[in-house]
């Protein structure tokens, strides 16, 4: 049986949050002599003078409507990292528990286990870039607090099958995040249905990728009310800014501009797939369900250094277990493809 209760690390529980002036009173009329702002305004151009609302509820709001998913399931955190480093917080005692990942894999999960002093336990994914449960589950001791699923997968592209996050799912009884970052991209559904079923499910996604608007850094969790709960009270007490509130707003409003953007995006995926496909050097375009290709070749190191050398920049994963070869390629505007193509067009290996 999943508990929270049981999960959270004692002094987790026992914490008071910060009392934050703004508490006291949530009138938004009146003379607010309370938080020592400026009361004449601020030196830049833009309402800027008072504090935010800790609790974003505007933004949660509009959320609320996208995702189908109630305000009170929704955490905002100053990009993905903030809610995957405060999970860890929550749960991992420093020195004694761990958490498992499965590479290749994102880098933020290990950095913020490795911050906090939380030993990270490592489990591949097949050749296939699918996860092995059976292996994953048998991983787990009574010290294992967190699982990090990404799916989309970055760097491999994929998505992982539903079958096997679910087994996961049920039969771990610590937290399962699910890293949705790409999930505009990708042909399945969500695991957002799945909250109400799994209360050890935390599902991450992020304005970064499809929304285009990584400059703002603004990251959701979506968890039970409880797991919620906890986040709002350990979070620092005005993590999302005034600016990034403002804008954030504007751009969710605009879901059509999103929706035209990743379809785009898409349409290119598959064409600069197929141009790198014709490649002799290439061996393998991975199957993509995100807004990058892996893409395996010979000289993967010297060709991505080419690429440098002609001012375009791509991420060479050839380093990286089981993405040996390979570089990892944003899908660009049609134009920034065709120039892509067209260095690549002139490499002789
Ligand atoms: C890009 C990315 C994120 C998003 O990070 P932000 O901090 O929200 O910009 C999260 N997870 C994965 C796997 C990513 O690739």
């Amino acid at each position: 049986m999943f508990s929270l209760d049981k999960l959270l690390r004692e002094n987790i529980k026992n914490a008071k949050p910060y009392s934050s002036a703004r508490d006291e009173y949530k009138g938004k009329e009146g003379i607010f002599l309370d938080a020592n702002e400026n009361p004449y305004g601020s030196a830049a151009t833009g309402d800027f003078n008072r504090y935010p609302d800790p609790l974003q509820w505007e933004i949660k709001g509009i959320l609320s409507n996208i995702k189908r998913v109630e305000p009170e399931k929704i955490f905002l955190g100053n990009g993905s990292d903030e809610p995957i480093d405060l999970i860890i917080r929550m749960v991992c005692r420093p020195g004694k528990d761990n958490i498992i990942i499965l590479p290749p894999t994102y880098g933020m999960y290990e950095v913020s286990a490795a911050i906090s002093d939380v030993e990270i336990r490592q489990v591949p994914l097949t050749e296939d870039y699918q996860l092995r449960p059976e292996e994953i589950l048998k991983t787990v001791d009574e010290n294992t607090k967190v699982i990090f699923i990404c799916s989309p997968n970055n760097p491999t592209g994929n998505i992982m099958n539903k079958k096997d996050v679910e087994q996961i799912l049920k039969g771990f009884n610590g937290i399962v995040v699910v890293d949705e970052a790409y999930i505009d991209f990708a042909p399945s559904s969500s695991f957002l249905s799945e909250l109400d079923q799994f209360p050890n499910l935390i599902v991450l996604q992020t304005l970064s990728k499809a929304w285009g608007m990584a400059g703002l850094r603004l990251g959701m969790a979506f968890a039970s009310k409880e797991i919620i709960s906890v986040y709002n009270k350990i979070k620092y007490p005005y993590n999302i800014n005034i600016a990034t509130q403002q804008f954030v707003k504007e751009g969710l409003l605009n879901i059509l501009n999103k929706e035209k953007m990743v379809a785009q995006i898409l349409e290119q995926r598959e064409k600069l797939g197929e141009e790198l496909k014709k490649l002799s050097f290439v061996s393998k375009v991975y199957p993509s369900d995100a807004n990058f290709l892996l893409v395996k070749m010979d000289k993967a190191p010297k060709i991505f250094e080419f690429l440098i050398g002609n001012k375009i920049i791509t991420r060479d994963r050839s380093k990286v277990r089981l993405c040996e070869d390979s570089i990892r390629i944003s899908v660009g505007t049609e134009k920034e493809n065709e120039a892509l193509m067209k260095k690549l067009s002139e490499w002789k290996g």
